[in-house]
């Protein structure tokens, strides 16, 4: 008997776009001309949302962005990937509806990755950073030894080469299938960003929809500026867990971008189309020597 059953689409949500009444907004779909809004529940052409960095024409309601997407979105051309090499090892031989190697391959096939992660190095505008980005499309952006792994690296790697740390977080949170191993990795960035808080790097944290779980409870809060997009989904546990333990209905909005600013959680939310600029402006102001 298997102590826990979850419906497989909860954690294929991201792969499979289509098969949940909400898979739309989770990932825009790669076929058909057109593609409804969740925010206004307009039909947009595709092209169009394309051409506006996955942002609604209408609403502004913000579609996903893959890693690949971002990482263009925001270094110039030219820039180097890094740290690609890891894949997990699978430590616990994991299986619930079924083996975690097969959702590892599966999710391989479908984003060209090892895992949930990339990091770049290149010129954010006149910047030299480190870019350490999570793609939600592998296994919900969940964080195991590699997701762990290749962020310390990109934290290292900023404090040796001193150049500021980029991490753009999207993630379930911890990978489950990993269990403490994939805990661990909290502990272990948090202690990375503490050796480069103490070298004086800047690290600005941008988090999207969603970020949630033990990513949340660790690097993704952790920025000398903590920015998000407009509407994202941001918490520890989920709203229905929350509601549930606490037996009351929660406010309008809340876990989202907006909320968490006006609670003190966020220092901004930035527009995609602004977030660019908000960063190189960031930097410079970060950068700037102590009188
Ligand atoms: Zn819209």
């Amino acid at each position: 008997m298997s102590w826990f059953k979850r419906e497989e689409v909860e954690y294929e949500r991201g792969l499979a776009p289509g098969n949940g009444s909400d898979a739309a907004e989770k990932t825009v779909r790669t076929e058909g001309l057109w593609v409804k809004c969740l925010g206004c529940r307009q039909t947009i052409w595709k092209a169009d949302l394309e051409a506006n960095l996955n942002i609604c024409t209408k609403c502004q309601h913000h579609f996903k962005l893959n890693a690949r997407q971002r990482i263009e979105m925001l270094l110039e051309p030219g820039y180097e990937l890094v740290d690609g090499g890891l894949r997990s090892t699978d430590p616990l031989n994991f299986v619930d509806v079924k083996p975690y190697k097969q959702r590892l391959r599966k999710a391989q096939e479908t984003t060209g990755l090892n895992d949930a992660i990339i990091n770049a190095v290149g010129l954010l505008g006149p910047h030299e950073v480190v870019l350490s980005v999570m793609e939600y499309r592998f296994i919900g952006g969940s964080m195991g030894a590699v997701v762990g792994e290749t962020i310390a690296r990109a934290v290292d790697r900023a404090r040796l080469e001193r150049k500021p740390l980029i991490v753009v977080a999207a993630s379930g949170g911890a990978r489950m299938m990993e269990g403490v191993v994939s805990l661990m990795q909290m502990a272990k960035i948090s202690t990375a960003l503490a050796q480069l808080d103490d070298a004086r790097v800047p690290y600005i944290c941008v988090l999207t929809d969603p970020t949630t779980g033990g990513v949340t409870a660790s690097f993704a809060m952790l920025g000398d500026l903590n920015i998000a997009e407009p509407g994202a989904l941001i918490g520890f546990a989920g709203p229905r867990v929350i509601e549930q333990t606490i037996r009351q209905k929660l406010p309008e909005g809340f876990q989202r971008s907006e909320f968490l600013l006006e609670k003190g959680f966020l220092d901004a939310v930035v527009p995609r189309n602004e977030m660019k600029n908000y960063l190189i402006r960031a930097l410079e102001f970060l950068k700037a020597p102590a009188e």
